[in-house]
This record gives structure tokens, sequence and C-alpha cells, in this order.
């Protein structure tokens, strides 16, 4: 198929070339079929937040990014939608935070796998969790394909990465004790409300200011790091993420923001 040139002057430019990437990402084998769907359902919720980075996702990844990095085994799972669209920031971060990538998918086939190994290395990186060929176990309590993980990435890891992650992992993540750290449009999903850490965003945005928190902090003592992590609460911040939505849309319906709740 010919890829499809979007004008520069396309009002909806951005998000015409990111779903390109996907598209190309899913004629390269790197997306499932599946995952053109889960980024329709992003799209949606990005533009109930007007499609920017707000200053609650700028919390939860700068609390994201202190969690990698006080970690013990921190690890990054990749699957076909993050690498198709932001190869480099993942490699970036990895680097950064000394977590390793892993590759895990829902939709296993050798030659996604594969075509996504092909897609991180293109991107520079030089090691690569959770291939066929690499030593294994199974998470109890998961029964997809993605239960079998790395035996020295998900398996011993401590906090683990999971953006665009299925809330059935997410749950089976935190049942043995893994820190969960996502990035989810969505703050109702089972994942968003079950992880640790929610980045309510893009992650065509997001990724890429992790990197830069990451290049911040790295340097920072563990007891900064640790304050940040410990002073970040999940279910205040998506809360207060939902509530931007209908902010957002209240002004788009030209009704004024929502007042807040005197109890
Ligand atoms: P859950 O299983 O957690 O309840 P779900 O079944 O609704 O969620 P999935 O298809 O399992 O959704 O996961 C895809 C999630 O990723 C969706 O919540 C979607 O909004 C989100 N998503 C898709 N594309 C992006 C993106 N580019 N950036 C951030 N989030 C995205
Ligand atoms: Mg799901």
């Amino acid at each position: 198929m010919t890829k499809i040139h979007v004008p520069a002057d396309h009002p909806r430019k951005d998000s015409l070339d990111i779903r390109e990437r996907i598209i190309e990402g899913h004629e390269k084998d790197i997306v499932a079929t599946a995952g053109l769907l889960a980024h329709g359902r992003g799209e949606a919720f990005d533009y109930m937040i007007g499609e920017q980075t707000n200053e609650l996702a700028h919390m939860a990844c700068r609390a994201a990014v202190a969690a990698l990095l006080s970690a013990k085994h921190p690890i990054i799972s990749v699957n076909g939608n993050i690498c198709a669209l932001v190869p480099r920031d993942l490699v970036e971060l990895s680097e950064l935070t000394g977590a390793p990538l892993e590759i895990n998918l829902f939709y296993y086939r050798a030659e996604r796998e594969e075509a996504i190994a092909t897609a991180l290395r293109n991107a520079g990186a030089t090691e690569i969790l959770g291939t066929h060929d690499r030593p294994s176990e199974t998470i109890p309590e998961l029964s997809s394909n993605r239960r079998k993980v790395d035996s020295e990435g998900i398996a011993k890891a401590d906090v683990v990465l999971v953006p665009l992650e299925d809330g059935d992992r997410t749950e089976a993540l935190r049942k043995i004790n893994k820190y969960v750290v996502t990035i989810d449009l969505n703050p109702m999903s089972r994942t968003a409300l079950l992880s640790n850490i929610t980045i309510v965003d893009n992650v065509v945005r997001s990724l890429p200011l992790m990197v830069e928190y990451a290049r911040e902090m790295r340097d920072w003592s563990a007891e900064q790091l640790r304050e940040i992590v410990t002073g970040f609460d999940n279910a205040a911040n998506l809360s207060k993420a939902l509530r931007m939505m209908i902010d957002y849309l209240s002004g788009q319906a030209g009704i004024g923001p929502v007042e807040e709740d005197e109890t």
C-alpha cells in the first residue's frame, strides 16, 4: 500500500501522521489488527484532553521516571503499538533508566516478534528481552500468551512500565507484587485503575517527556526519587484527569467548568 502524504496545512496533520505510523506498523507486522482498534480508542480519548499534555500528565510522568530510576530491576514492556509509535524514545528511556526492553505480545506470532525486534534494533537497541530464544517463566493467573515472560526481565523486575496495557495483565502483575506504571489515555480503563502510576496522555507525547525527565533526574538521590514516588496518589490523579476531561468537554459545549464538590 502506498503511504499517504498528509498536506502540511491539513488541520489534523499531526493526528493523521501518527495514524499513518500505526498503519505502516501494521503492514510491517509490528502492529496487530486489534492494535488498530486500540489506537482509534486512544484517539477518541485524546480529543477529550484537547490533544495536549496537561499538568497532571506531567506529574505522573515525573513519578513514573522516579519509580524507574529508583527501582532495583526496572523493565519496559514493549508491544506493537508502542514500538510503531516511539521506538527511539523507548531505546533512549531504556538507556537513561537502566530498564531493559522486553517484547511481550498478546497476539503472538514469530513474525511479529521478529518485526518488533528489528524495529527496536533499527532504533538503536542492543539488548532485547522476551524473544523466543530467551529463558522464560510464566506469570500465574494469566491465561493469554502474555503470561510468558523473560526470566531476566519482567519475572524478576520490581517496577514494570507497561504502556498501552490490557487490564488482565495489569491485574496479574499487581497480584505478583510488581509496581506497575502505565500510559493510557482512558482514565477509566481497568489498566488505568489498577496501576500504581497511570499517565493519562498520548504515548507520542509522554514517552519523549519521560526521556526529558529521565535526563533531568538521573543523578538525583534515592531519597529525592522516593519522595516523588510516595507522594504520588494515582486514584486522586485519575479522578482529576477525568474531571479535566469533563471541564474540557463542558468548555466545548459552552457550559463552563463543573463546580468542585463542596463536601
Ligand atoms: P482495559 O483492558 O485496561 O480495561 P481496554 O480493554 O478498554 O482497557 P485495550 O484495548 O486493552 O483497552 O488497551 C488499549 C488502551 O490504550 C485503551 O485504553 C486506549 O485508550 C489506550 N491507547 C491507545 N492508543 C494510545 C496512545 N497512543 N497513547 C495512550 N493510550 C493509548
Ligand atoms: Mg482490555
